[in-house]
């Protein structure tokens, strides 16, 4: 990868990305004394120098949050996954500095591809994409040598605490992701319509446990809607989000200070050229 310095990038795909490069971080880091004026997180507001300055400041850190394009229920909008992320991955970098890149939809969502205004890429065409595929485009990093790393941080919502939760099915445009939304683009969401389709599991599949099948999905909620987006509060949104932003935050940091992971991918790509000299 090019970069102005030409080393190495730390990328952290956030249901999302990071990147890193690693532009010779530690001249980076030694040089963060120098006086702080106010510099975009967006990549497309920043001007070539302050892109510069923005990557040194970084310590070579970029976020690449993805969000596909797809039906969020009956009342919230198509981007609701790219509007989130960025949200949290905007104000994490906000506090601890990094990089955001442009807006970025493209994901693996063939199973609401029969919603209108979702935008479902063919199996070829997928570059990066959800929760399946982040980590097997991470794996195949380790195709060929590259001199940056991959992170791959997909933490969305807390496990515990916060307000008690109304609704017990809350998988896509429920409870949870709705008042998400109420805290980063309230004006998108339309309450009023959440109860207008049901988003409960149809159960019209009867298969045990493990085994899968690619229809599951569509088998249990075939509107693309699973909970109950009007039992969303803005107090649920709030706590979210706010941990969701924390976690951003101590994900960049985690990058910024990680050393070991680069010189890993380098000794491995060296122990791959001859695998019979690999020793224990
Ligand atoms: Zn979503």
């Amino acid at each position: 990868m090019t970069t102005p310095t030409r080393s190495t990038m730390r990328l952290i795909l956030l249901l999302a990305v990071l990147l890193k490069m690693v532009t010779g971080s530690h001249q980076a880091r030694a040089q963060t004394a120098a006086p702080q004026v106010k510099l975009s997180v967006h990549w497309e507001e920043l001007t070539a120098a302050d892109f510069r300055e923005g990557i040194r400041r970084s310590q070579a850190t970029c976020l690449l949050p993805f969000g596909i394009l797809e039906k969020h229920g009956p009342h919230l909008p198509l981007g609701t996954d790219l509007l989130d992320v960025r949200y949290s991955a905007l104000h994490g970098a906000e506090q601890e500095y990094a990089v955001v890149f442009p807006e970025y939809y493209f994901g693996q969502i063939a199973e609401a591809k029969h919603e209108p205004g979702t935008v479902a890429y063919s199996r070829e065409m997928q570059l990066g994409g959800n929760d399946s595929l982040l980590p097997f485009f991470a794996q195949t990093q380790l195709d060929k040598p590259h001199d940056y790393v991959v992170y791959i941080f997909d933490e969305r919502t807390p496990s515990s605490g916060g307000p008690a939760k109304k609704t017990k099915i809350d998988m896509h445009a429920g409870e949870s992701e709705t008042s998400n939304m109420m805290i980063s683009r309230p004006d998108t969401v339309h309450l009023d319509r959440a109860a207008n389709e049901s988003g409960a599991d149809q159960h019209r599949q009867d298969l045990p446990e493990g085994l899968y099948t690619g229809i599951w999905w569509y088998a249990r909620f075939p509107n693309h809607y699973s909970g109950e987006g009007s039992a969303a509060t803005k107090e649920l949104g709030e706590y979210q989000m706010k941990w969701w932003i924390d976690s951003v935050v101590k994900a960049i940091r985690a990058v910024k200070a990680d050393d070991a992971s680069l010189k890993l991918q380098n000794e491995f790509y060296e122990k791959s050229k001859n695998p019979l000299d690999t020793q224990p």
